[in-house]
């Protein structure tokens, strides 16, 4: 399968359409989620991304007064949706791949099975505390940072496995892309900060960006510039949520740690229903693609939540 820079590169400058998706919720229906998806295959997404859901964990108080810690998994299914997508669609998966949770053992046996089923595209994260925790903890002999990760995979792609003596094996082929937040990741205490390990992250291997989503386009526009002023070089893709019910002004901010420019909270103030609100959405992401595009972002990538209808509508004014 094609990477995705050769992908950026194959365009020659015209803006890719592509799309992130969510694993259904557990005893849901995978049909559901490609039926949905498929009136997009009209834009020709080269990749569509696919979420990995990190274990939960649900505290029982038992009899004896003990708490027993039960692991669960809400949304489990990434690479069988991406291998899934790959034969329906003929369209490049790009499943996410967390520290969060795993070994580094487990982690190579999850890459060779990507690497089996031929998916040559990961983007690699460190991934979100574990619910209902604040923090995030690695697992004994997982990664902490996503830089770890993307220099396990670099090795893996040099033919560099773990615990094994001849090396190298015959190397794996992915291309590597990593996270990173025009607003500045949460947790770090400065911009500068958050720069130095994003570079980090670009020296250790990886070949692309995928932006946090963002609703002011300066603040991809300066993310970009400073990129570029660090010295960093790959592809930034920015990412792209358009607002669908009244309630994501409170709750976007608070989940991703975003802000929203004044006139887009007001106008969705001013909606009387989620209807209203949906289609305020769909004209403030179109005007942001106009520009994005303008400024030759090299693809415009969507979350899309499960739902299309949306995005369908401002890929047709778009592309
Ligand atoms: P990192 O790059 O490891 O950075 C995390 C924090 O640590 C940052 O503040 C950084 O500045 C700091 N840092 C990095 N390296 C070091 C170091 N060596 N020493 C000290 N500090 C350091 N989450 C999921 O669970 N599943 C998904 O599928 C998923 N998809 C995502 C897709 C995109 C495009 C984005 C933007 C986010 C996604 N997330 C997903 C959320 C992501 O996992 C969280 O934002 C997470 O908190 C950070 O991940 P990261 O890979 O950016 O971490």
């Amino acid at each position: 399968m094609t990477k995705i820079t050769d992908h950026i590169k194959a365009s020659n400058g015209k803006p890719i359409f592509s799309i992130e998706v969510i694993p259904p919720i557990k005893g849901d229906n995978l049909k559901n989620l490609l039926d949905n998806i498929e009136p997009l295959m009209e834009f020709k997404p080269p990749f569509i991304d696919v979420t990995y859901h990190r274990e939960e964990y649900i505290e029982r108080p038992l009899p004896d007064g003990t708490i027993q810690k039960i692991v669960t998994r809400k949304r489990p299914g990434t690479v069988g949706i991406c291998s899934a997508i790959m034969h329906r669609f003929g369209v490049d998966p790009v499943p996410h791949v967390l520290c969060g949770g795993f070994t580094r053992e487990e982690t190579e046996d999850f890459l060779i099975d990507l690497h089996y089923l031929g998916i040559d595209n990961a983007l690699v994260l460190r991934g979100d505390p574990a619910k209902p925790f604040s923090t995030f903890k690695a697992k004994e002999n997982g990664y902490t940072y996503a830089s770890e990760l993307v220099e396990q995979v670099a090795n893996m792609n040099r033919g560099i496995y773990l615990h094994e003596e001849d090396t190298p094996l015959a190397p794996s082929n992915f291309c590597i892309g990593v996270a990173a937040y025009p607003e500045k990741h949460f947790e770090a205490a400065n911009h500068d900060i958050d720069f130095h390990y994003l570079k980090y992250k670009i020296d250790k291997g990886a070949d692309y960006i995928v932006t946090q989503m963002f609703f002011d386009n300066k603040k991809y526009f300066d993310f970009v510039e400073r990129c570029r002023q660090e010295g960093i070089t790959v592809p930034i893709i920015p990412g792209l949520k358009p607002i669908s019910t009244r309630k994501q002004i409170q709750i976007l901010p608070k989940i991703f740690h975003l802000h929203l420019p004044d006139d887009l909270v007001k106008a969705i103030e001013a909606c009387e229903n989620d209807q209203q609100a949906r289609q305020v959405g769909i004209e403030w992401s179109i005007q942001q693609c106009r520009e994005l595009i303008a400024h030759e972002a090299p693809v415009l990538h969507f979350y899309t939540m499960g739902k299309a209808d949306n995005i369908m509508k401002i890929a047709r004014e778009v592309f």
